[in-house]
């Protein structure tokens, strides 16, 4: 069994077992009940990042009581699939949802369970994929010459087996028409033993592929992860990071930035920052709308352009992700814009007028009596 194997079979499952957790026989009866709703999931790599309660890896994968009384509470605003994914589904575990790209479920088991997962719904409960599901997943994405652009999803495609793995890349690559194919994984950050050299000299064979990965705060990178990510980038997949907005874990410019920061020294470059979704039983995650602009406020200029993620909304009801941007524009109308900078100055930008584009559009057939070309006063 190699490493990671052993950490993934090591893991914390039941309550009893969870780190810094404890109270009356009450307290734990009703997390008990938490555990049968959502199930937990910490490997012991994760579990030895967690220093003490309430530390942002704590908060992301420890249960609570508050995941319970959102769900007895039913809040109707929260929904189960509130991205309404199985609506986009033409055959089961495939999303169509853009023109041009699909996202494909490769399994429905995490390196750890994310208490704030937007597929709490499926995440952890055996026998959602099958060999089946995938094979005519692959078969419409076939049948489909649109699709240029395929996400492999979950679950968390890197738990796949790397033969079973390699099998689906190649399945894959027999399509003409798909031109790239992206990973969506939180392995490298939460299992990095998993990213073995051999599994990066097999995803190699398959490019152009793509990794987005999974970091929500500055202390998930450990010099574990740091050479997890090297060897992704060493096998030359180009890295990106996706970031989700938590309150209590994240909801804050400086930890932000720092994260940013550190993810671009390891070649990551970061691509979303999530606003939380509306997923029954993570209502306690959610952060106000503009605590998500203030953070790129506070990154926009501020520091490399690299590092700032686009800030978006994963619309309820499956309309897809909205980019929100904080007000730059004060003004704009036909004559000019006025817009704001990092530093809170506001500068003018006047539109093209046929006055100043008069010496642009010159008449090539029309030689100047001197006889030279075109020189521009
Ligand atoms: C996010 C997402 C994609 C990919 O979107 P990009 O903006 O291209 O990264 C594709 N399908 C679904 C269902 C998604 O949620």
């Amino acid at each position: 069994m190699e490493r990671w194997q052993k950490q993934l079979s090591d893991s914390v499952v039941k309550v009893k077992d969870l780190p810094f957790v404890s109270g009356s026989k009450d307290y734990m009866e009703k997390l008990e009940k938490v555990a049968e709703i959502f199930p937990i999931r910490i490997n012991s790599y994760f579990l030895d990042q967690i220093k003490e309660e309430n530390d942002p890896m704590w908060k992301q994968v420890v249960p609570t009581l508050e995941e319970l009384d959102d769900f007895l509470s039913a809040e109707e605003t929260l929904e189960s699939d509130p991205l309404h994914e199985e609506e986009d589904m033409p055959v089961p575990e495939l999303v169509h949802r853009y023109p041009d790209r699909v996202l494909l479920m490769l399994n429905n088991q995490c390196p750890v369970i994310c208490r704030f997962c937007t597929r709490k719904r499926k995440i952890g409960f055996p026998g959602i994929v099958t060999r089946e599901t995938l094979r005519q997943g692959i078969e419409y994405i076939a049948r489909h010459p649109e699709i240029r652009d395929v996400i492999m999803s979950g679950g968390d495609p890197l738990l796949v087996p790397d033969k079973e793995l390699e099998r689906i890349l190649r399945a894959l690559r027999e399509i003409k028409h798909l031109e790239i194919i992206r990973i969506g994984t939180r392995v490298p950050g939460t299992l990095p033993d998993r990213i073995t050299p051999e599994l990066c000299d097999m995803l190699k064979k398959y490019h152009p592929l793509y990794a987005n990965l999974h970091f929500n705060h500055p202390a998930e990178i450990t010099p574990e992860v740091e050479a997890a990510c090297n060897r992704l980038a060493d096998a030359g997949i180009p890295l990106g990071s996706q970031t989700v907005l938590l309150k209590g874990v994240n909801d804050d410019v400086e930890i932000m930035k720092e994260l940013m920061h550190k993810l671009l020294k390891i070649r990551i470059k970061p691509y979303y920052l999530y606003q939380a979704d509306m997923t029954v039983g993570t209502d306690h995650f959610r952060t106000r709308i503009e605590k998500g602009l203030e953070i790129i406020r506070g990154l926009q200029g501020h520091t490399s352009g690299m590092g700032v993620p686009y800030y978006v909304i994963d619309t309820p009801g499956g309309g897809g992700k909205v980019r929100l941007l904080p007000d730059t524009v004060v003004e704009f109308n036909d004559r000019e814009i006025l817009v704001r900078n990092f530093e809170g100055k506001v500068f003018r930008y006047p539109q093209p007028t046929e006055k100043t584009q008069k010496n642009t559009v010159l008449d090539p057939t029309v030689v100047p009596s001197s006889g030279k070309l075109c020189e521009l006063a």
